[in-house]
């Protein structure tokens, strides 16, 4: 099947939305991931703020981690040639964390040592003092000790004008810690992302509202906006909007005057109200809005005058496995963010799985160790495109491939673990 590609002005090369057939889910995501241009405005921030922000600029480390010999255990610090044969050392002083020893340490000397402190520079290697014994002046070593025994070397984390993190890199926690331990409180970063998002269907009605006849509560902003939040983007929320071209047509103008990306669910279907797909064409290029996976097949990409768009299905399975494995990938490359393969555990499948060939299936499943220790996933029952519960109560999808068919009870499968976008 043809992918269309957006040239210079931002319209489609081809059409080929007119194209048969559905679109295999690996390759819409090539072709999104490729299509998409990273937005490159940067600013600079706070480390303290920076918690799930996207590197703008490659980190090139200031200092050494550490910045000098440190001693790694509580005890007593020498030279070791100094001490061949001799179980008997004299001490000369101490070196504490934040408090070195600045003396001279000659052969058959010592230096008490604390974690952490300066290694002395007549010293080599620390022995720990669970292993000496002590009266007084006089350390009494138990056992021989190799050259540079319990000494953390300057630099052997990070060195010097070692490049520590490219551009692009999605920080972490540990990220903030590794700069912070390089004396870094500031950083650029890539502006975040604004994101609106709205909701089609004249039958969805708020918390705050009584349900007519047919109504059902609106749900699928509320999870898009918490993925979105996790994603760390400004999420603009335009609330519902009713299935008439005309609003839906406002609601996406104005959307994409405000948005880098928007996010819409419902209407991408092919029924009577059904009219995202038609407004989409109208003011933008649809890349494509077919996909060969369960759930999920009407999902919509492509291009408006200022923004990309995401047209989920109203379905909230179907939303919500799209905005996973189609909209975070996509909304983290406008980051510069690259794409990272979610990595596949195979696991027994405790009871059969139904499935007919043709499309990607992600079902819900509950992952677990057995007694034996082995991986075995079952099932979260009804997988309806409609059953919010299947997700909540799972904590992995179990992905079939397109071609395959049913599965047996006892074969294996691959897993997906849920990240913390879904946890
Ligand atoms: P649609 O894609 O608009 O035909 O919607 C498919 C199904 O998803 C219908 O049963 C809708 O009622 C339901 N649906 C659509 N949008 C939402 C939403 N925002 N929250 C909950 N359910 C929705
Ligand atoms: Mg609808």
């Amino acid at each position: 099947m043809l992918v269309n590609s957006f040239s210079q002005s931002g319209k489609l090369m081809t059409d080929c939305c007119s194209a048969p057939g559905l679109l295999p889910f690996e390759q819409a995501l090539t072709s999104m991931l490729t299509l998409i241009k990273s937005i490159d405005e940067i600013e600079a921030i706070q480390l303290e703020g920076a918690l799930d922000r996207v590197l703008g600029q490659d980190i090139i480390s200031p200092v050494n981690v550490p910045p000098c010999n440190n001693s790694a255990m509580d005890g007593y610090a020498f030279a070791q040639s100094s001490i061949e044969g001799k179980t008997s050392l004299t001490l000369v002083g101490r070196s504490m964390a934040g408090s070195p020893y600045t003396g001279k340490c000659n052969s058959g000397e010592c230096v008490r040592i604390m974690t952490g402190a300066q290694i002395p520079s007549d010293c080599d290697s620390v022995e720990m003092q669970e292993n000496c014994s002590a009266e007084g002046d006089n350390i009494q070593l138990q056992q021989s000790v190799k050259h540079g025994n319990h000494v953390r070397y300057a630099g052997e984390d990070i060195e010097l004008n070692q490049v520590v993190f490219k551009q692009g890199r999605l920080l972490s926690a540990a990220d903030l810690g590794v700069l912070a331990s390089l004396g870094i409180d500031k950083i650029n970063v890539f502006r975040r992302l604004n994101v609106a998002v709205l909701s089609t269907g004249d039958e969805l009605k708020l918390a705050s509202e009584p349900l007519s006849s047919g109504d059902i509560y609106e749900s699928n902003s509320c999870f898009i906006g918490s993925i979105l939040r996790r994603l760390n983007v400004n999420v603009i929320n335009l609330g519902i909007i009713p299935d008439d071209l005309q609003s839906i047509e406002q609601a996406f103008i104005k959307a994409d005057e405000v948005a880098d990306a928007v996010i819409s669910s419902g209407g991408v279907s092919v029924g009577d109200a059904d009219f995202t797909k038609e407004v989409l064409d109208k003011l933008g290029d649809i890349a494509f809005w077919k996909i060969a996976m369960k759930p999920g097949k009407p999902f919509a990409f492509g291009k408006l005058a200022n923004s990309y768009f995401f047209g989920l299905p109203g379905n909230p399975v179907s939303a919500l496995v799209t905005a996973h494995q189609l909209m975070i990938p996509a909304l983290l490359k406008m980051q510069s963010v690259s794409y990272k393969k979610p990595l596949l555990l195979k696991a027994r499948v405790l009871g059969r799985l139904k499935k007919s060939p043709g499309r990607l299936d992600f079902q819900r499943g509950v992952i677990s160790t057995n007694a034996g220790g082995e991986l075995e996933v079952s099932s979260t029952g009804s997988q309806g495109s409609g059953v919010l519960t299947s997700i909540a109560s799972a904590n992995c999808y179990i992905v079939l491939s397109a071609e395959q068919g049913s599965v047996a009870s006892g074969d294996y499968v691959n897993v997906q673990l849920f990240d913390k976008y879904l946890q």
